[in-house]
């Protein structure tokens, strides 16, 4: 079942075993890692309800029916208004033609910027640049330059009466199984820095090339402009409480990449 994050925002996460990192672990675990236990990376989309609703993001084609299926769930029988999709990636974008077959109604909304991506024909879904808006009666989101992007068509979101911020691909990290659908401060451990290595070490190994000065002034940028928010991360636990004190600790994560390089690509 979909979990409801805030009033209007409803939770769709799909969660994949990762076998050779639970064996990572095995032998040297950090704080956070329980024995017996699977390590999970995950997909997250999230469903925006005012007086109309908005999904945002596919998850990959892997998880097809768990979406189509979570996805009915949290609309409760309503219309799907718009897809937007982050970027034309598969555990981003893979699930829209599917969902738009289930949803026909729905408007499919990408990034204006970049070329046409013909495996998912974002050509023909309406374009949305940084600073555009989209009012669903109650809610509004508002789209965001994203700052540590993924691919050269991408963009972040934010819903603007909640306050909550989807940086996609940015703030992601595994969790073990049994902490699926949880929000960080639910947790019994801190999110360490290991963990948000885990995922930033491989997605961000661009790190170890850049100016750390620079890099960590984005995060502290980052930090001070979403301290009240919501974060809800594509590839993380959302983080509902002291966002700012959360997203500093990016800091240390790009500092560790650029001393040591990057990590093992998952296993
Ligand atoms: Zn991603
Ligand atoms: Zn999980």
């Amino acid at each position: 079942m979909p979990r409801t994050l805030t009033d209007g925002i409803q939770w769709i996460q799909g969660c994949i075993p990762r076998p050779g990192l639970t064996a990572d672990y095995v032998a040297d675990p950090p704080d956070w890692y329980e024995p017996d236990r699977e390590v999970h990376t995950c997909q997250n989309a999230y469903l925006v309800t005012g007086d109309r609703t908005l999904l945002f993001d596919t998850l990959s084609p892997a998880n097809r029916d768990h979406v189509l299926a979570e996805l009915d769930h949290a609309l409760g029988g309503r219309d799907l208004d718009y897809l937007v999709v982050s970027h034309p990636e598969a555990p981003h974008a893979g699930n829209a033609f599917a969902i738009l077959d289930a949803h026909p109604e729905a408007t499919l909304v990408a990034p204006a910027h970049g070329n046409e991506h013909e495996l998912y024909h974002l050509g023909d879904a309406d374009r949305v640049a940084p600073g555009d808006t989209i009012d669903l009666g109650g809610k509004r989101v508002e789209f965001l330059q994203p700052l540590f992007l993924d691919h050269a068509m991408h963009i972040w979101l934010r819903e603007t009466t909640t306050g909550t911020f989807f940086p996609v691909d940015w703030l992601g990290f595994p969790h073990m199984a049994g902490e699926c659908l949880t929000v960080v401060e639910e947790l019994d451990h801190e999110v360490t820095v290991d963990q948000l290595l885990a995922f930033h070490g491989r997605v961000f190994f661009w790190y170890q090339y850049a100016d750390v000065a620079k890099t960590n002034g984005v995060v502290e940028e980052l930090a001070d402009r979403h301290a009240e928010d919501i974060v809800a991360p594509a590839h993380g636990l959302p983080i509902t409480v002291d966002a700012d004190r959360f997203i500093r600790r990016m800091a240390t994560v790009v500092e560790h990449v650029n001393e040591r390089g990057r990590l093992d690509v998952f296993g």
